[in-house]
């Protein structure tokens, strides 16, 4: 399983990108979304996408002290990856992660990570040597990491979903399957 961390959070400037971090957790494979600095909001907000579009994050918290969430992952629960550009290829960096049979926790930034951060994490991982976003370099890592096939699961008890269709939107309700027939 792999649990989002994002840190350092301003919740006057970043409530938009922090969201989109989250939804992009959701969407591409995490199981989990924690959030520090706390901003209420964005943790009710994901809450209803998950009741809306079904369940695949079975934690979304904001945690008090980040550091000591990812030290204790790291005797309890797994590895700890932190998304840097500074850090190792994603090419190289991803064979070894893959590897490890044990849960991740993918740290992602804001604005300057503390130096703890990269000497905690087990691989510091970057998706280019550029700056770029937060969001996009979590959408690749997770997309490497589960080779593109998180993208079609299925969450659990949606109350909507959508039937792909080459034009038009079709949405139909959860209990609903792609003929528009309940199920
Ligand atoms: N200047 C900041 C620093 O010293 O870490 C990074 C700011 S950046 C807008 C916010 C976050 O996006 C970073 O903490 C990192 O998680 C992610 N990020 C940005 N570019 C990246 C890259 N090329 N590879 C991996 N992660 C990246």
């Amino acid at each position: 399983k792999v649990y989002v961390l994002r840190i350092g959070h301003r919740p006057e400037r970043d409530k938009r990108i922090t969201t989109h971090v989250a939804l992009v957790a959701r969407a591409f494979g995490a199981s989990g979304f924690l959030l520090n600095p706390c901003d209420e909001k964005i943790i009710e907000k994901i809450r209803e996408t998950e009741s809306r579009w079904g369940r695949f994050l079975e934690e979304i918290e904001c945690v008090r002290s980040p550091l000591d969430y990812v030290r204790k992952w790291k005797e309890s629960r797994g590895k700890v990856v932190h998304l840097t550009m500074y850090g190792m290829k994603l090419d190289e960096a991803i064979e070894e992660i893959k590897d490890t049979k044990s849960d991740l926790l993918l740290i992602v930034g804001a604005e300057k990570v503390p130096r703890e951060y990269y000497d905690l994490a087990d691989w510091n991982v970057s998706v280019g040597n550029q700056p770029h976003s937060e969001v996009a370099a979590l959408a690749v890592f997770l997309d490497r990491l589960f080779d593109g096939k998180e993208l079609y699961r299925e969450p659990a008890n949606p109350q909507i979903k959508i039937v792909p269709s080459r034009r038009g939107k079709r949405v139909v309700k959860g209990s609903e399957d792609s003929e528009g027939a309940s199920r």
